[in-house]
């Protein structure tokens, strides 16, 4: 691919949960094709969501990123010649920009309240019609708009999509890519808040960036149109686009938490390599020359083009990379790093500082040190699913509510004993159960015994991505339980 701008570009996280699997894939191909070609590669964070957003989600992004080795050039923790990094800190940036579009006349200030454009989509509905805007502040009279702003009435700010004709884009991958305009919203740029959405910030900060290269999963391919006609507005070349395709679960849909690990914390904390992770993940988008299933990300960088890029959805198989990183532990890894990676990974000093203080009231002798604490190192954990359900609670009923339980424990940021234990208990009532009721099913979904050291602290050590997959254990348990005592009857 020839370009005649110098190679920048960039991975744009929006930190709204864990570190995704997703985030580091598209980071991985950003980072081969600057370094391939002597560019940069920035981090960027899109925290413009201000209700989803957390600054942990951030460091455990960062966190997640690094473990795997992959490094940037820019961001919001290195800095950078054109940061801030994060979009929270460029509001003035963005409202400087709409200025500027309202100016030119290619944006303008929408007074429609919600309740208005609800009754809309009612009306579309009714008509059997796809709900969408219909444009009714795009041409009022400056007269009409001062006096709605005099009103001191709240707006947002919409961009002028044209209203006819197609908006042509080219993929570098797939090559051209043609959208009927009349297809597209006239999109919010800027809420009632104040604040501006994705697509705002997202091409003023490419342009402002320097961003020559956009590269990004294909979910984005729908709203590149529209970044397009933004560019354009403003008088500004586009950068070029490539749409990766998307990591899938095995059914085909994308990838998502409900079939695979997505957290790269979680791959961390069940000890695969970042060597191995980094290699899976290449291997998924990318072949080697050779065709050769095991090589460095250095290799990898070296032979990258877009040329040996697979478009077709790669299926994600935890099995397949589970196979990949044994291989990496046989062939790779010396007695000596084994050593380092037990003691600094395995029973580091933070974690046995942790265990200490929970085990020790139950046990006479260190020997019986390990066997007690088994199950906070192992992967799946071997237990009767009977046991997981409380008494006058269904098999069904209980994997409801644990898979309720988990979407809540993905949202909690503070991990600490006190933290789940209010979490767990407003939980519990919020579902109308009986505390012990949750707590029995959760103490033996976490630990696979009936008697452990005190539940919360137990959650606490065992860390969210655990958690989470003992959660997806027990629920599945449940379900093989419910389908037999079905069958039963
Ligand atoms: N903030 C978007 C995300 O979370 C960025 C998409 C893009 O790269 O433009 O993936």
């Amino acid at each position: 691919m020839t370009t005649d701008r110098p190679v920048r570009v960039r991975v744009a996280p929006s930190p709204t949960g864990e570190p995704h699997v997703g985030t580091a894939y598209i980071a991985l191909f950003n980072l081969a094709f600057a370094r391939k070609n002597g560019g940069k590669f920035v981090l960027r964070i899109e925290d413009t969501d201000r209700e989803r957003s957390r600054q942990e989600w951030e460091d455990e992004i960062i966190e997640g990123l690094r473990w795997l080795g992959l490094t940037w050039d820019e961001g919001p923790d290195v800095g950078g010649p054109f940061g801030p990094y994060r979009q929270s800190e460029r509001s003035a940036i963005y409202h400087q920009h709409i200025e500027l579009l309202l100016e030119k006349g290619e944006a303008y200030r929408c007074f429609a309240t919600p309740e208005e454009l609800a009754q809309l989509r009612e009306e579309q509905r009714a008509r059997k019609e796809t709900s969408r805007y219909d444009g009714r502040w795009r041409d009022r009279s400056p007269a009409e708009v001062k006096a709605a702003m005099d009103a001191g009435l709240p707006f947002v700010v919409r961009m002028k999509m044209p209203l006819e004709g197609e908006t042509v884009l080219f993929d570098e991958l797939r090559g051209e890519v043609r959208i009927d305009n009349r297809q597209v919203d006239d999109q919010i740029l800027m809420k009632s808040d104040g604040f501006p959405t994705y697509h705002l910030a997202n091409v003023v900060d490419d342009h402002l960036m320097g961003i020559s290269h956009v590269i990004r999963a294909e979910e984005w391919i729908s709203s590149t149109p529209k970044h397009v006609v933004l560019y354009r507005a403003f008088g500004w070349e586009p950068p070029k686009f490539i749409h990766m395709p998307l990591l899938r679960n095995a059914d085909k849909s994308k990838i998502s938490k409900r079939k695979n690990p997505v957290s790269l914390l979680d791959y961390k904390s069940r000890g695969f390599l970042p060597e191995a992770v980094l290699n899976y993940l290449a291997m998924l988008g990318f072949s080697m020359p050779d065709e050769r299933e095991m090589f460095t990300v250095e290799e990898f960088f070296e032979n990258f083009t877009w040329d040996r890029m697979s478009l077709g959805g790669p299926t994600f198989d935890l099995a397949k990379l589970t196979w990949l990183n044994g291989r990496y532990y046989r062939e790779k890894l010396s007695d000596d790093a084994w050593v380092k990676l037990l003691r600094d990974d395995l029973l580091s000093e933070e974690i046995l500082r942790k265990l200490v203080p929970l085990i020790k009231e139950r046990i006479d002798t260190s020997e019986q040190f390990i066997p007690a604490v088994d199950y906070f190192f192992s992967g799946e954990l071997t237990y009767e699913a009977s046991m997981l359900v409380s008494k006058g609670k269904t098999p069904k009923e209980t994997r409801e509510v644990l898979e309720k339980y988990g979407d809540e424990i993905d949202r909690q940021v503070d991990f600490s004993a006190p933290a789940l234990e209010a979490l767990s208990r407003g939980f519990a009532e919020s579902q109308g159960w009986k505390v012990k009721d949750l707590f029995m099913p959760l103490r033996v979904a976490m630990t696979g015994r009936t008697a452990t050291p005190p539940l919360f602290d137990t959650l606490s050590v065992l860390g969210r991505a655990k958690v989470r997959r003992r959660l997806r254990q027990a629920q599945d348990l449940l379900k093989a339980l419910a389908e037999a005592e079905n069958k039963k009857k």
